[in-house]
């Protein structure tokens, strides 16, 4: 099975800076292009939420908007078949971290650029992780692409890759999550 993985802020939705993000807004064309890669196989989010281990948000808020995320695609027919988000932050010693925070500061091996995320989800869809795609506004997304062995692709909203954190170099530059269905579409059928 193929799989697209897809970074949520700055690739479906726009970017939040300020982490406890209880509304969500998905760019306009983010439900065409999920819809294209509805017809390639599953379409998977992936994404690092540090601002749990921050004691900014609950792991149940946090499904709360994933849940009107999923729900906003859904209506305009585009399917998520799966959410996986990554709560943790590996800096431990943060003295302004609530008591029920602490259990999420840990070095875990979910946190992209690491390749926790993509392995579950590898489990649980039986995806050849070397068959699927990437979409994603930093580097720590194509390092963790790269690192799965998955084509893939830098879109241009979001950090644009402009976060300097990793060296990474995606296979494919783009302007958007609808131009990176148009791609994957693209090399589906032989075309790239
Ligand atoms: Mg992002
Ligand atoms: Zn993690």
């Amino acid at each position: 099975m193929i799989a697209t993985f897809l970074d949520r802020d700055g690739v479906i939705n726009k970017e939040t800076t300020l982490g406890p993000d209880k509304k969500i807004t998905v760019f306009s064309n983010a439900a065409e292009a999920v819809k294209m890669l509805n017809k390639i196989g599953k379409v998977i989010v992936v994404t690092n939420q540090p601002w749990i281990a921050r004691g900014m948000l609950t792991e149940e808020e946090l499904e709360g908007v994933h849940r009107e995320m999923v729900e906003k695609l859904a209506a305009s027919g585009a399917k998520i078949d799966s959410v996986y988000y990554c709560p943790h932050h590996p800096e431990i010693h943060h003295k302004d971290v609530p008591d029920w925070a602490r259990k999420y500061r840990v070095d875990c091996s979910c946190r992209k650029p690491k390749t926790g995320m993509l392995e579950q989800a590898a489990l649980d869809f039986k995806l050849d992780l070397k068959k699927c795609f990437l979409v994603g506004d930093r580097t720590v997304d194509i390092l963790a692409g790269r690192n799965a062995g998955c084509t893939t692709i830098l879109v241009r909203t979001g950090e644009a890759g402009m976060d300097g954190k990793y060296e990474a170099s995606p296979d494919y530059v783009c302007e958007d999550i609808y131009d990176a269905a148009l791609i994957i579409s693209g090399i589906m059928k032989g075309e790239k």
